[in-house]
């Protein structure tokens, strides 16, 4: 069965053929440790997670490396340290930010069921690769040296802009307003720059004398050169890091080593949003993993609830966060839990696989799995009322959709015999989005009135409105109560 992708750089699905299929390579831009990750951060984290799994299935566990780097070295990181350690020097309290945000990480990935990547180089491990590059695209002329920096120079490569489509005018209009007197072009970038006096810093290339730091693009070329090679199969991000980050990486890359490509497949995750709504601290709508893991608007999460509502979109789709998704995701893992038959050697169907290997198009997978236990509720049935008659024997009966159903969960990485049914039936779930409760408050207001009103019809007419949606009106002496029929 052929795997197919989709690439952002030639907006097309196209048939994966691996480099060197006895060592598939992946890089997935990672995290920036200073603080709790949010569950936007998630989403990258569960897609790759995925393919990773998907990957090591089709080409064998050991012959897929998967690389997903650290970045430790940021104005934010730096922020929050001196924030947070105000007597520790910036350096040691550098150490201690990231040190904890890591753990932090790690804790919250592996409670999503996300496998470890076999590498998760950090940026300050790997300076002297950077320093490299830097080097090398200074003597080639795609990067020059002005006032302590050094910038890539973006007029040295002529098809620079093709991952993200931009045109030349767009990217000139895009930088920003006030462009640092020394660039050549507005569009160049930072590869290396002065530290300031107590930040991180180390020996600077290209001849400069004042010790400095890296910038963040040249530090996932250097990674990815270092663990990968200087072409390789998929490199992974959020649609947020097209422009510029992809786009530099591939220019840093591309430009060193001579070569026409930095990978054969960008992969893209669409934005996560709560609410309809853009998550942002300023909006007051931003949730962190750990505070959906111990308590997120009274409820605490199982990590398998929040991967499988997020894979229950499409990864290339904005997905849409909010208290029903992860409602919906844990009443179907409860009944999934109750008919899945896990057991060993077991395959998912052949729809669930076709449907993964067509750009691990998972909501089409999941349908899927609805069908398979639909098909095992069946058979659950008619092997008891087998079973009830004389002389039954369980030896023909046949468990293949209750069996696919476990094997196709256990593909998205979601452990079925571990999931807790007992945590799912303790919750009252209310079973309706926000939009629909809203609608069901204000029909009832309407209909209060009314009976005020003495509109005996219109009142009438808005209890039949809501028996057709499903709702079940109680008058009480204290007012209206009501319940979705069930
Ligand atoms: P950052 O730590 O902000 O550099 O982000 C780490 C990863 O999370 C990157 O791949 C981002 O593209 C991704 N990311 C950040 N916010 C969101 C979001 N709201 N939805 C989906 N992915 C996101
Ligand atoms: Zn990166």
């Amino acid at each position: 069965m052929d795997l197919k992708l989709y690439d952002t750089l030639t907006r097309e699905k196209r048939v994966f053929r691996a480099l060197d299929p006895s060592n598939v390579r992946m890089y997935v831009c990672g995290p920036t440790v200073y603080d709790f990750a949010h569950i936007g951060n998630a989403r990258p984290v569960i897609v790759f997670d995925v393919l990773f799994r998907l990957l090591q299935r089709v080409y064998g566990a050991e012959h897929v490396t998967y690389v997903r780097n650290v970045t430790d070295v940021d104005d934010k990181i730096n922020a929050r340290a001196a924030e947070e350690y105000p007597d520790l020097p910036l350096n040691e309290a550098i150490r201690e930010v990231t040190k904890k945000t890591d753990k932090q990480f790690h804790d919250d990935v592996a409670a999503l069921g996300c496998l470890s990547p076999t590498h998760e180089p950090r940026a300050t491990e790997h300076v002297g690769e950077m320093r490299e590059l830097i080097e090398r695209l200074v003597k080639s002329g795609n990067a020059y040296v002005a006032e302590d920096n050094v910038l890539f120079s973006v007029a040295s490569m002529p098809d620079y802009g093709r991952l993200s489509h931009r045109s030349l005018d767009e990217m000139i209009a895009g930088a920003r307003v006030e462009v640092a007197p020394y660039k050549h072009d507005p569009r160049d970038f930072v590869l290396w720059k002065p530290s300031k006096p107590g930040e991180p810093a180390w020996p600077s290339p290209a001849g400069i004398k004042t010790p400095g730091r890296p910038g963040w693009h040249i530090e996932c070329s250097a990674m990815a050169w270092k663990f990968l090679g200087e072409t390789f199969d998929i490199h992974g991000g959020g649609i947020d890091l097209v422009f510029p980050h992809h786009e530099n990486e591939i220019a840093q890359s591309r430009c060193a080593f001579r070569t026409p490509v930095m990978t054969n497949y960008w992969m893209h995750n669409g934005f996560l949003q709560v609410e309809g709504e853009k998550m942002a601290k300023s909006a007051g709508n931003f949730v962190t993993i750990r505070e959906l893991r111990t308590g997120w608007r009274d409820f605490s999460w199982p990590g398998d609830v929040l991967r499988f509502a997020m894979l229950s979109t499409h990864y290339r789709q904005p997905f849409d966060f909010t208290h029903f998704s992860l409602e919906q995701a844990a009443v179907a893992l409860n009944v999934f839990s109750t008919f899945a038959y896990p057991t060993a050697g077991a395959k998912p169907s052949n729809e669930f696989l076709e449907a993964m290997h067509d750009d691990l198009n998972t909501p089409r997978a999941i349908a899927e799995l609805h069908r398979l236990l639909k098909a095992s509720k069946e058979g659950a049935f008619e092997l008891t009322d087998r079973m009830s008659r004389p002389g039954a024997m369980l030896i023909d009966s046949d468990f293949s959709a209750a069996e696919q159903l476990a094997a196709g969960l256990d593909y998205l990485g979601i452990n079925i015999s571990n999931y807790d049914r007992d945590w799912t039936r303790k919750q009252s779930f209310s079973g309706v989005s926000p939009q629909l409760k809203s609608k069901i408050d204000d029909l009832i207001t309407a209909r209060a009135e009314a009976r005020t009103r003495k509109e005996w019809k219109e009142s009438d007419r808005i209890r039949d409105e809501l028996a057709k949606m499903g709702v079940v009106l109680k008058d009480t002496k204290d007012g209206t109560t009501w319940e979705i029929a069930r």
